[in-house]
């Protein structure tokens, strides 16, 4: 080992230059005894004195070279070991033997070992705790320069600890990126984002949060940064904020993020003194061809509108998908002298002109159309919420007056808009609140003037608003799945109340009850209408069905399969509304009903209107000819009755023999009759 070289020459000096010594007296003295001798200057005497002097000489030489070298040994070790300390190793104990002078150097030699061997201890370990974290350590000089870093660093960053030593911190981060580069007097970072560029030149996104180090010697002060890479994290918020902004079917934005832009759009405008236009595009009847031809091919019509539309406006238009099949466009920077109308107008015509185009999805060839209403703003409205509201106005407006077609706004459009949409944000709570009410309708045979049954009608009993009739809310819940809620509502409450007649009365007669087609469309009808009845322990040949020619006629072979099998189950069906729709007689030939019901419009013209009386004749003797119950509505003077009788209509109902009329009014009714108290007895003497 070169290190203990000068150790070795110092004991090897030392007890080579003794025995020089030694043997140069022994060689001094054989030479003078010699040459006395020879010369006769001495006799024997004194040569073996001289011989006794010399070998003296030479022990007591011997002597100090030993006592030397036992001097030197413990020295020579002490040097050997400081070296070993200096050189860093400080495994191997020193052997403190405290048999000679130099015993107390031992053991401060050993004491100061021990301490260096702790502290490298712990400075490996904090190496090691920092190299084993996932987080990015960085210390810095109060300058920030950097000093140390740790292994994720290096890994995160692509640079040694060696490149980075000296560089400052900010060298790292992307310019105009917290925490700026900072002063003499380095502070805390609370945690924040920012941004660095790695060795190969990439950026990252970290958070960094930094603390001071308290450190009294200025040598280790400064600060002590930890980075996080938050790539994942970015990734997954822009992802975020893409979906909460922007519709993942169409790509298109959607409400937010539309009503955003069209925000700005105001702003701007209001600074340039300009107008701004918002078409609301509403398709008409859509649910139909999600209804007939399922979800997947609705969207996919939904996707290829998308495309058409934007495809086809111009460039500055903004196109957002505001709900379901609810559309909107605004355009900005109609300068104040242009004709807003023609501009917009041609806009609308190349939307409506876009959606009339055949819509291939899958083997299906559609035909869509839509209503648009237009607002402008600051003429009709001077906010988002407003100016989106009066245009919804307007679509309205269009979609009433026949669709396929667009509407500008104007104030007296407004009301019926608004009230729309307040009854169907309030409908959402009315089953939750207990709101909905169930009337009873008497029917009546012409033959006898007895009450036959009744039709089970709905009401929305609305605090403030009194009574809301079916046909105002029903298509409202249509739109919704809440019809399904409010179908299974009736029929449970019409089974209650069934449940409790049949307490007072052996035959409280049979009840009608309205299906609308959304109901009829759940593929879990006919199971759920059979489990209500059994849990009611009720048959159901004590109750009828009422479908709407128009929901009859709209999938005619899945609505026969259906029908049959409520035809099955006891139940009896009726078409409500007869003659409104446009169902040939042998076409209805082909389902299991047993009813017709001649729609309120007829009848009320049957005595001033010969179209309207011949319309009523015609379809009770239809009506007869194919073995069919036929079932007047609307029924409200003596003279309508009479006519109906007089052409043998078997059925009638109508406010002559009571409007719709609570369960126990209904109730007192059937249990006079039952007890002999013909009510209408006057009527038909
Ligand atoms: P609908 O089945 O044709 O019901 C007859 C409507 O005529 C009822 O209106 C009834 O109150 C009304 N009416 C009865 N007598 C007279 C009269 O003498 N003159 C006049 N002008 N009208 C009379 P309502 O109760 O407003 O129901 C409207 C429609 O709502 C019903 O027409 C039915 O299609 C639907 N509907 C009613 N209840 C329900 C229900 O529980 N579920 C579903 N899905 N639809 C229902
Ligand atoms: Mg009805
Ligand atoms: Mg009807």
């Amino acid at each position: 080992m070169p290190s203990s070289e000068p150790t070795s020459h110092v004991r090897n000096l030392t007890g080579g230059t003794l025995l020089a010594l030694a043997a140069a007296i022994v060689c001094l003295t054989v030479a003078l005894l010699l040459h006395a001798k020879l010369n006769q200057q001495i006799d024997l005497q004194v040569l073996l004195l001289g011989g006794s002097g010399l070998a003296l000489a030479l022990v007591a030489a011997l002597m100090s070279w030993r006592k030397a070298r036992r001097l030197i040994r413990p020295i020579s070790e002490l040097i050997d070991s400081a070296e070993r300390i200096g050189n860093g190793n400080y495994t191997h104990p020193l052997e403190v033997t405290g048999r000679h002078e130099l015993a107390p150097l031992e053991e401060a030699l050993e004491q100061m070992r021990q301490k260096l061997r702790q502290t490298t201890i712990n400075t490996n370990y904090l190496s090691t705790v920092l190299n084993s974290m996932n987080d990015t350590v960085l210390v810095t000089s109060p300058d920030g320069e950097i000093r140390k870093i740790n292994a994720a660093a290096e890994r995160l960053l692509g640079y040694k600890e060696e490149e980075l030593r000296g560089k400052m911190l900010s060298d790292l981060l992307l310019p105009g990126n917290p925490p700026e580069p900072h002063d003499r007097a380095p502070r805390t970072v609370d945690l924040q984002e920012t941004v660095i560029r790695t060795a190969s030149g990439q950026t990252i996104p970290v958070s960094i949060s930094g603390s001071q180090i308290a450190a009294a010697d200025p040598s280790f002060q400064g600060a002590i940064y930890v980075l996080r890479d938050i790539t994942e994290r970015k990734r997954a918020e822009r992802r975020i904020r893409y979906l909460a902004r922007f519709d993942s079917l169409t790509k298109l934005p959607n409400r937010m993020q539309f009503q955003h832009m069209l925000q700005q759009a105001i702003a701007r405008a209001r600074r340039a003194d300009c107008l701004v236009a918002l078409l609301y595009l509403d398709l008409d009847r859509f649910k139909e061809i999600n209804d007939t031809f399922g979800h997947e091919a609705g969207d996919r019509t939904l996707e290829i509108l998308s495309e058409r539309l934007t495809r086809a406006l111009p460039k500055e238009a903004v196109l957002g998908r505001l709900a379901g099949d609810e559309f909107a466009v605004f355009i900005e920077g109609i300068e104040p002298q242009e004709d807003e109308r023609a501009t917009t107008a041609a806009l609308a015509r190349i939307v409506l002109a876009e959606i009339s185009k055949t819509f291939y999805v899958g083997q299906h060839e559609l035909y869509l159309t839509a209503s648009i209403g237009v607002a402008f703003c600051p003429r009709d409205a001077d906010n988002v919420i407003d100016l989106i509201r009066h245009a919804d106005a307007a679509m309205y407006h269009s979609k009433q007056s026949s669709g396929n077609t667009f509407a500008f706004y104007s104030p007296d459009m407004d009301a019926a808009a608004v009230e729309r949409l307040m009854l169907k944000a309030k409908l959402r709570r009315a089953l939750e609140r207990d709101e909905l009410v169930m009337l009873y309708q008497p029917k009546v045979d012409l033959r006898s003037g007895l009450v036959v049954g009744g039709e089970a009608l709905l009401r929305w009993r609305l605090p403030g608003y009194g009574d809301i009739s079916p046909s105002q809310f029903i298509p409202l819940a249509e739109e919704t799945s809440l019809i399904l809620s409010i179908g299974d509502w009736v029929m449970n409450r019409v089974c209650d109340d069934y449940k409790r007649w049949l307490k007072s009365l052996s035959n409280p007669g049979r009840i009608s009850i309205n299906l609308s087609l959304k109901q009829l469309k759940q593929s879990s009808f006919v199971t759920r209408c059979r489990a209500i009845f059994m849990q009611h322990e009720l048959s159901p040949t004590s109750f009828e069905l009422e479908i709407t020619e128009t929901t009859l006629m709209q999938n005619p072979k899945r609505t026969i399969k259906l029908l049959d099998e409520l035809f099955a189950m006891g139940l009896t069906l009726s078409i409500d509304d007869f003659g409104t729709g446009y169902s040939s007689l042998s076409s209805l030939q082909q389902f299991p009903i047993s009813t017709l019901k001649i729609d309120q419009s007829f009848v009320k013209g049957i005595v001033d209107d010969r179209d309207d009386a011949t319309i009523v004749r015609t379809i009770i003797d239809m009506g007869k000819s194919m073995e069919m119950e036929v079932v007047a509505e609307g029924v409200e003077t003596k003279s309508q009755l009479d006519y109906l009788k007089s052409h043998n209509c078997h059925y009638a109902q109508g406010r002559l023999f009571g409007d719709a009329m609570s369960a126990d009014a209904f109730l007192a009714i059937m249990v006079a009759q039952s007890q002999g108290k013909v009510a209408l007895a006057s009527l038909f003497g």
